[in-house]
């Protein structure tokens, strides 16, 4: 049963209200992009209406609301991601923008010849291509930890491509494809072991489950705004703070200057040291109302329901003949990929369409974890607490309906 009431959520969520080929909108492209609730919609009509200004430089009221805006931002996701001190958390575009931080930073200040990079089989492009960068310019090495036939990470195979030349460990928490949930834990505190920092993709985690950076141990922690109900173009990496404060800058500019004359620059201490420039202010302030709206909900009846959800779709998904589904492993979020045999998954995908079900068909940014399951692309359906039995009820029957028109092979 649902700690909360789902008909309520859904009223929050004015979008979910559209209609899309003459029905109601299925929202089913969450791990995209998730929608936004009308708090989250308001907050930035009332920064724009009566808050406006740049922020720290100027000496009035204005200026003052909207350093006030950005700070009180940076303490709700500090707060939403347990971690310790407000130097800890920078905001970044998004996920990838924080991983590129960490590869500029950190990697190129650590990062030497014949040092070894480990990712998971399961990536996302934004958490292999930027290691990659930095290994051929450092002509460093980077490794892969492989998954299993479910999609899991090997964590005996992990353990043993640790070693003295591990320097950084990257995973994500959840499969972006396939929706696993990834030991972070274990991975994290294995890394220490060898020495290596390790950094946690949490892209697709925080809007499904409670997420703790402390009881995780990672040293980075990147998440997008957008995915977790908030604006696009605003998002955070957390820093643990000791290393952060042994980290050069990444990008020069206003805002990050202690003191500036044309022979040095004096730097900030973090988390301005990171921030060069303007920030995305308006939507730092969106993204503290998303934080609170899922707070108020809370995520553990989130995760409580979605799981609950993931659980019926799955089961009723899988009994459409000619569905394969990509990715069984025991502990799953929100994510739902398959390929239904005799169509293309674009086909697939455009069939839902019309029906107001909104899937993503592709590679999903993460295409060397399909080829691991001989696929350059599936069709992903993935949930967010705010969808419903009903609507993985359309989606299954539109599925078996596509499904029954294959043409039938003469034998
Ligand atoms: N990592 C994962 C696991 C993702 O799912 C995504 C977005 N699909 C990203 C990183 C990149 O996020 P963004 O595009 O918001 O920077």
């Amino acid at each position: 049963v649902p700690a909360f009431d789902v008909q309520a959520v859904r009223r929050d969520f004015p979008i979910l209200a559209e209609r899309v080929n003459g029905r109601q909108l299925v929202w089913f492209d969450n791990a995209a992009t998730t929608q936004k609730p009308t708090c989250v919609i308001d907050r930035l009509s009332e920064f724009y209406r009566h808050e406006n200004s740049n922020i720290h430089r100027a000496a009035h009221t204005l200026a003052a609301r909207a350093t006030d805006a950005y700070e009180h931002a940076r303490d709700t996701v500090r707060d939403f991601l347990g971690a310790a001190s407000l130097e800890e958390i920078v905001f970044v575009r998004g996920a990838t923008e924080g991983i590129n931080l960490v590869a500029r930073t950190w990697g190129v200040a650590n990062i030497r010849e014949g040092d070894e990079i480990l990712v998971s089989h399961l990536e996302h492009h934004a958490n292999i291509v930027p290691w990659q960068q930095l290994a051929a310019e450092k002509g460093a090495r980077l490794r892969v930890i492989p998954v299993d036939d479910t999609g899991q990470v090997r964590l005996e195979e992990y353990l043993k491509l640790l070693g003295p030349r591990t320097k950084i460990v990257a995973v994500t928490q959840v499969s972006n494809a396939l929706g696993t949930v990834v030991p972070v834990r274990e991975i994290v505190a294995a890394a220490h072991g060898v020495g290596a920092v390790a950094l946690v993709d949490g892209a697709q985690s925080v809007s499904h489950m409670r997420v703790n950076v402390q009881e995780i141990g990672a040293d980075f922690f990147v998440f997008s705004g957008h995915k977790v109900f908030g604006p696009t173009g605003i998002g955070a990496v957390y820093i643990r703070r000791a290393l952060a404060e042994t980290l050069p800058p990444w990008q020069g500019g206003g805002n990050m200057i202690a003191d500036v004359t044309f022979e040095r620059t004096l730097y900030q201490p973090p988390p301005a040291r990171f921030e060069a420039g303007t920030g995305n202010i308006a939507d730092a302030a969106g993204l503290a109302a998303a934080l609170g709206y899922v707070q108020r909900i809370g995520l553990d009846a989130i995760g409580a329901y979605e799981h609950a959800l993931l659980d019926y779709a799955t089961g009723q998904l899988a009994a459409v003949p000619g569905v394969r589904l990509v990715g069984t492993a025991a502990h799953k979020a929100s994510v739902l990929s398959f390929v239904l045999e005799g169509f293309e998954p674009l086909e697939v995908g455009r069939a839902l369409d019309r029906e107001g079900i909104a899937v993503r068909a592709g590679h999903h940014c993460a295409q060397p974890i399909l080829r691991r399951f001989g696929l350059e692309a599936t069709v992903r359906p993935s949930l967010a607490f705010y969808n419903t039995r009903d609507e993985v009820d359309l989606f299954v029957s539109a599925v078996a309906r596509l499904a029954a028109t294959r043409p039938t092979r003469a034998s």
